[in-house]
């Protein structure tokens, strides 16, 4: 028998409970992974307190990360002890996710351990890290260097904000973090920010351009966060978009795009293919800073994830939590 966490739905209410589960009621796939370490995304937190529209059938074991060692193989690739690790894929929306014991998933999900990497680490990263490592490939690939400017990341309390931060100072970037929590600044600061600002800093003045004052943007709020900091990149700049913490509209003129040649850069970390998650956690292991990242994290027990999940939706968490399963 495994422990996991488990959502269930009944009379339109949704509820996550710790439960003992057979191995016999795994899902299908041909690698069964001894989970040790799980985190705590925003997804997950809303599976958790609102179930749809992330989980898309019930019941669900939610979970989007998981880390941890192959205990049966089908896969050619894996053997029995390999250290393993996934991210997205449906884990936790449509396939039984990482909160839990025990986990069955195609091997074509899995990554080996990045080397060099405790487990505690590799889920600290989890999707969070990974996402704002893709945001730091848009911006390279929009072409932009430490040369170019300061780059604005939003959100940058919570995980991929702060990922983005460390990452992009560890990189040479001179960063600019914002965050609704003015306690933040030493933290953020210490993650490696050069200037940290209020929410405020992003809020519309209802004009087509604003001031052009970063080179690039990294932002996980969406809604007028986003369309603000599009409208304040300077000519020829990259924002990189991936979350809606602060809602789904985007309510933006096309100036930025036909004034200043700005590109905006959607970031899916769920479906992104299997080569560009190699480099990309090849370059994680390689421009994490471990000091930094512990500063960082929060270590969780299962039994905890259900009430951590609403204080993070709320935005009263800092950084990562990793969860601890063995
Ligand atoms: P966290 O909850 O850890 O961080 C979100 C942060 O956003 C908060 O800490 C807060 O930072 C800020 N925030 C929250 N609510 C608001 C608001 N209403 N207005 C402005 N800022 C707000 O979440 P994650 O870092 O795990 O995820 C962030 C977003 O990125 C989510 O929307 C998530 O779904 C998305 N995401 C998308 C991925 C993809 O593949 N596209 C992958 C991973 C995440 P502060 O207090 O510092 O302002």
């Amino acid at each position: 028998m495994f422990e996991a966490l488990m959502i269930r739905q009944a009379n339109g209410e949704t509820t996550t409970r710790l439960e003992q589960l057979d191995p016999a009621s795994l899902p299908q796939g041909d690698v069964t992974v001894a989970v040790a370490q799980s985190s705590l995304n925003y997804k997950d937190a809303l599976a958790m307190t609102r179930g749809a529209p992330v989980v898309r059938h019930f019941p669900m074991i939610p979970g989007i990360d998981l880390a941890g060692r192959v205990l049966h193989s089908d896969d050619p690739v894996f053997r029995p002890g390999d250290q393993v690790l996934a991210t997205g894929w449906g884990l936790g929306e449509k396939h039984w996710g990482g909160l839990a014991g025990m986990a069955r998933l195609p091997g074509r999900w899995l990554l080996p351990h990045p080397a060099g990497l405790s487990g505690r680490q590799v889920m600290g990263i989890g999707t969070a890290g990974f996402t704002a490592m893709l945001c730091v490939m848009a911006l390279e690939e929009g072409g932009l260097t430490p040369a170019s400017g300061p780059i604005i990341v939003s959100g940058a309390g919570g995980g991929v904000g702060g990922m983005a931060v460390m990452l992009l100072a560890q990189l040479g970037y001179q960063v600019v973090a914002v965050t609704g929590r003015a306690q933040l600044q030493a933290y953020l600061t210490s993650l490696g920010a050069a200037g940290v600002l209020p929410r405020e800093a992003l809020a519309p003045t209802g004009k087509p351009l604003e001031k052009a004052r970063w080179a690039g943007g990294i932002d996980v709020v969406g809604g007028e966060v986003l369309a603000t900091m599009c409208a304040s990149v300077t000519h020829g700049g990259t924002v990189a978009a991936c979350g809606l913490a602060g809602g789904m509209t985007l309510p933006l003129t096309v100036a930025p795009f036909i004034l200043r040649n700005v590109r905006l850069q959607g970031i899916d970390s769920v479906m992104c293919p299997r080569p560009r998650r190699m480099t990309a956690w090849a370059r994680l292991a390689r421009d994490i800073d471990p000091t930094r990242l512990d500063s960082m994290l929060h270590d969780a027990a299962l039994a905890e994830v259900p009430d951590i999940a609403p204080r993070l939706l709320a935005g009263h968490i800092r950084g990562r939590t990793v969860v601890h399963l063995d």
